[in-house]
């Protein structure tokens, strides 16, 4: 499944920079609420207001999923490896691993520290 999530973010990244232009990750202005299942917060709410009006835009529908932007019905469970491949993309430098989940995060959240510097995100 991450080789073909892969290859999604990577087709929902090339229409980006075509619609929007090589700045469009400059447009992500919320990492620390970013949230690839979220109406309000994922990568095309965040760049054009709502995840609506971002589809409307760039010519696609709920169902062209192979943009990476969403996720089919039956594919639900992988919202957390989807967001961690959108995180990777947009802040390479930028992203921490939780320690529990494996996600990951934009560093800016509210992560718990542990002793041994190990991070864990708040949804673990
Ligand atoms: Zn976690």
């Amino acid at each position: 499944m991450e080789q073909e999530l892969r290859e999604r973010v990577t087709r929902g990244v090339a229409l980006l920079e075509e619609k929007v232009g090589s700045d469009w990750s400059d447009q992500v202005d919320h990492p620390e609420r970013f949230d690839i299942g979220s109406d309000s917060d994922c990568v095309l709410a965040q760049i054009f207001g709502d995840y609506e009006s971002g589809m409307e835009c760039l010519g696609i529908s709920v169902v062209d999923v192979e943009y990476g932007f969403t996720l089919g019905y039956k594919e639900r469970d992988h919202f957390g490896l989807l967001n961690s491949l959108w995180v990777e993309t947009i802040w390479p430098n930028d992203h921490e691993t939780c320690s529990a989940c494996g996600e990951k995060h934009h560093k800016s959240i509210d992560w718990y520290r542990e002793e041994d510097f190990s991070v864990i995100c708040p949804n673990c």
